[in-house]
């Protein structure tokens, strides 16, 4: 059957994403949507005159942006390089700038390892010339068990350190075990522990230095309303509020999806909800199979504050022992001392609070529900701050806005299965072929975006996968 229309299941970017190239491809789309508005993980909120990204902040990779909005749409974004792209401060006071000019990247260094500038290089040209490697042939395509060992496998391609263990690599290379650090936590961002992570994973900070950390006016609101615009240009509808609770294949091989007392016909279906708790949706044709194994995850604040504060636009604070607080995250507890993200948007873009403010959002990974049903997050609230008020003088007498969206909001409001920011766990054995299919194994129709599925977490990878299930359905 060719496929002329298509529901899609869920805003966020990988269902815009799937819109978008199915539309390119001249299939009608329709988006159902549970939430109110657009954007799922990547929602913004607004109140008091402070606007707020809830979920993604840092762009990477935003070439996949452009290739996904087309030209005109991506360079009306107006995307800036920031430089830094972030700055990671160390329990000790010193901070490392993670530049995101590769000349201002080696004068870090050698700020740090004086008279070592070609072992920097060395790292950069190992990593970015591996990234480079993988990205086509590997985060690009959906593999089967068969291609994907052909890739590998094919001379010249072996690159053994990549299974390795991260930290062991980066010392390789570097000696201050603070340029370690700075260049090792970023497995984070994925919901996967530093410890367990392989040495594939140094393309992270390596991308962020070479590709360089970007932000759109606005803020990732700005650039999920710019998706969506384009795919209303096109002729998309979106219906909002609007849950889908049951597909049905209908017998001329189309499929339907009830949603309330509404159904809607369409030739195929991407299911770009989080993929694993989809699955009920399926009733008995739902795919079988083992249940991945799910990452850290997050807890996030959003303060609204009527002072500025004296952060860059992107801050880690990294604490005393980052390795011991690895170990204890994946023990299932909460670090004493944790690491910190925040975001710190007004360095950049004043319009995101009222004149003098501070939008911030501040982010401690946690254990996943599985992991740890139940966390303290008030007392951890108090520790945050202080961790924050060391860094950036005193904030909480200035705090007008509030909100927290942890591990419960992130299962009951967005549907993650076990409140898992980031979805499945992106270790080795759970990446490529290993991670939950694209394809529905029996039903020719149905497809899954998103992280739940391949590649993984995080935009541009979301954005690929939305590119792939569309592969995938037409193909
Ligand atoms: C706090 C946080 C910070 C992050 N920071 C970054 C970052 O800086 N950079 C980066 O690249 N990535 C970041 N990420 C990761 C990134 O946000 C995600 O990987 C990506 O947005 C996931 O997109 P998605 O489309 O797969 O899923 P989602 O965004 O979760 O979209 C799924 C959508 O499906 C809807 N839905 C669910 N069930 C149904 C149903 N039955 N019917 C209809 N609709 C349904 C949901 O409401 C939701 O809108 C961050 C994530 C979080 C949570």
């Amino acid at each position: 059957m060719s496929v002329r229309s298509a529901i899609v299941i869920g805003s966020g970017f990988a269902g815009l994403s799937a819109t978008l190239e199915l539309q390119r491809r001249g299939v009608a789309v329709r988006v159902l949507e549970a939430a109110d508005r657009p954007g799922g993980r990547a929602q913004s909120w607004s109140a008091a005159g402070y606007r707020f990204d809830l979920g993604p902040t840092l762009l990477v990779m935003t070439d996949l942006l452009r290739s996904a909005l087309g030209d005109e749409a991506f360079d009306a974004l107006a995307l800036q390089r920031l430089e830094p792209g972030y700055r990671v401060r160390f329990a000790d006071g010193a901070s490392f700038a993670m530049q995101s000019d590769i000349a201002l990247v080696l004068q870090e260094f050698a700020r740090f390892e004086p008279g070592r500038a070609s072992r920097a290089l060395r790292y950069l040209a190992d990593v970015h010339g591996a990234h480079v490697d993988a990205r086509s042939r590997i985060l690009e395509r959906d593999h089967t068990l068969a291609s994907f060992a052909r890739t590998i496998l094919s001379p010249g391609r072996i690159r053994p350190w990549i299974a390795g263990s991260l930290r062991a690599f980066t010392e390789r290379y570097f000696h201050d075990p603070r340029v370690v650090q700075a260049l090792t936590f970023q497995p984070l961002y994925l919901g996967t522990s530093p410890l367990r992570s392989p040495a594939m994973y140094a393309l992270l900070p390596v991308e962020e230095m070479v590709g360089g950390v970007w932000y759109a006016r606005g803020g990732t609101g700005a650039v999920v309303d710019a998706f969506v615009r384009e795919a209303q240009r096109r002729g998309a509808e979106f219906a909002f509020d609007t849950r889908a609770e049951r597909v049905e294949m209908r017998a001329d091989g189309g499929v339907r999806v009830h949603a309330g007392a509404t159904s809607y016909d369409a030739d195929a279906l991407v299911v770009a909800a989080d993929r694993e708790p989809s699955l009920g949706l399926f009733g008995d044709e739902a795919p079988r199979g083992r249940s991945p194994r799910y990452g850290h995850t997050a807890c996030v604040w959003y303060f609204g504050l009527d002072a500025p504060v004296a952060l860059d636009h992107h801050t880690v604070m990294l604490p005393r022992d980052p390795w011991g607080a690895y170990a204890h995250l994946d023990a299932g507890r909460v670090p004493d001392e944790t690491m910190l993200y925040v975001c710190n948007p007004a360095a950049t873009d004043p319009s995101v609070a009222p004149p003098g403010g501070s939008a911030l959002l501040v982010l401690a990974p946690v254990p996943n529900r599985a992991l740890a049903p139940s966390l303290d997050l008030d007392a951890m609230r108090e520790r945050v701050l202080d961790a924050l008020e060391a860094q950036a003088g005193p904030l909480r007498g200035r705090i007008v806005v509030e909100r927290r969206r942890g591990p419960e909001e992130f299962e009951r409001e967005l549907g993650l299965m076990h409140g898992a920011a980031f979805g499945p766990d992106h270790t080795l054995d759970q990446m490529g072929p290993f991670r939950p299919a694209i394809r529905h194994p029996r039903l020719r129709n149905v497809v899954f975006a998103g992280s739940g599925t391949r590649p993984g977490s995080g935009v541009p990878m979301v954005v690929i996968s939305g590119r792939l299930a569309a592969d995938a359905l037409l193909a």
